[in-house]
């Protein structure tokens, strides 16, 4: 799915959401339980223009200065979700540039968000990521870990943690992520139950699989080369 020109993201636009329709229509839900986070990072402002012109304005980048630089360039609009794994040297500057955190995995970092936060007069919305295969190259919290680590950042003010978000292992059908998609959705309900509070969001799914976390619960898919090609 190479898209080369400003037709090409068009098209391959359409037909990512049509596909996400239809994963909504096989599961009986509601499309519009489902964003779509057009993942950008190593494309350029230009390309990411020719989505804004399609209507579309969730963009997701993985690295906080790459995401600057593209605010900046782009100017206001679009709203922006960071994807990827936060280094803590790094939240003050992701603080209160992102509608979404997604890849929050340690007290410590969640703990500086909450400062940065609290400094900024403004309250972060964030994920946690859960690393359910445990491979350990990966960011994200073990499964146990999960929820000790929602019940602390519950507890603070300035960060407002939303749900939970995971990266499968490659497979190679995407028929095969749909364990840990489904793992993704039981952990969350049984914690959203132990804390007696909505964890609403399930950031899940990519290019390779995204209509099986959708079919799955995935309120968030987060896609790049589906859209843009290959990087
Ligand atoms: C790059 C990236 C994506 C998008 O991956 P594609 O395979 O291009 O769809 C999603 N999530 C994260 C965290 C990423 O870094």
């Amino acid at each position: 799915m190479p898209t080369a020109d400003a037709t090409g993201v068009r098209s391959a636009y359409r037909s990512v959401c049509e596909r996400i329709a239809g994963a909504c229509a096989r599961a009986g839900r509601d499309p519009s339980g489902v964003r779509l986070v057009a993942v950008t990072k190593t494309f350029p402002p230009e390309r990411i223009r020719e989505l804004l012109v399609c209507g579309h304005g969730l963009i997701g980048e993985n690295r906080v200065q790459e995401a600057l630089a593209k605010m900046e360039a782009l100017g206001p609009g679009p709203i922006w979700h960071l994807v990827g794994h936060l280094q803590t040297n790094k939240a003050r500057q992701a603080v209160g540039r992102f509608e979404l955190i997604h890849g929050v995995d340690s007290e410590r970092l969640g703990r500086e968000i909450e400062r940065r936060a609290a400094g900024a007069g403004l309250r972060q919305a964030l994920l946690i990521q859960a690393n359910l295969s445990r491979e350990p190259t990966k960011f994200g919290v073990a499964e146990d870990r999960v929820l000790p680590l929602l019940e602390l950042l519950t507890g603070l003010e300035h960060v407002d943690v939303r749900g939970l978000m995971t990266i499968p292992p490659p497979v190679e059908q995407a028929e095969l992520s749909r364990p840990w998609f489904a793992g993704l959705r039981r952990l969350r309900d049984r914690c959203a139950e132990r804390l007696g509070r909505p964890l609403p969001e399930l950031s899940m799914g990519m290019t390779d699989d995204f209509e099986v976390a959708v079919e799955e619960g995935a309120t968030l898919v987060r896609i790049g080369r589906a859209l843009f090609g290959e990087r």
